[in-house]
């Protein structure tokens, strides 16, 4: 757990420096403000978010630990937020093909209309 916690304030860091070059102040305090954490399976490709309290350690779906935080990744030309698991560098707009350009933290309305869907603690946290 404590691994995860360091981890994450590393990863919040760098989303702030993503952020305050590419899109000033507000886009910042919105961009660490989310409700939630959304999660992309790398396994079975589930989908699903959690309070953003909770930390998973396996897929409510396939019960592995091959997840990975989802981001949603900002097209410069169209807008359209792509959302994808973090872990691939870069991503293409779903919609134009154009390299994404802003990383923004999606909330809890953004990851369902996404198709995630919202699991508890206890489904997430096996043992
Ligand atoms: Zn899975
Ligand atoms: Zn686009």
């Amino acid at each position: 757990m404590n691994a995860l916690r360091i981890f994450c304030l590393g990863f919040c860091a760098a989303v702030l420096v993503v952020g305050s070059v590419g899109c000033g102040d507000k886009t910042v305090d919105d961009a660490l403000t989310s409700d939630a954490n959304g999660y992309l399976c790398k396994k079975c490709s589930a989908k699903f978010y959690l309070d953003r309290k909770f930390f998973p350690n396996r897929c409510p779906e396939c019960k592995t630990p091959n997840y990975e935080l989802v981001l949603g990744f900002v097209c410069p030309v169209d807008k359209h937020v792509t959302y994808a698991g973090k872990g691939r560098g870069s991503h293409a707009c779903e919609q134009c093909g154009k390299v994404t350009s802003a990383i923004l933290i999606p909330r809890a309305a953004d990851l369902k209309a996404w198709g995630a869907t919202k699991k508890t603690a206890a489904e997430v946290l096996g043992n």
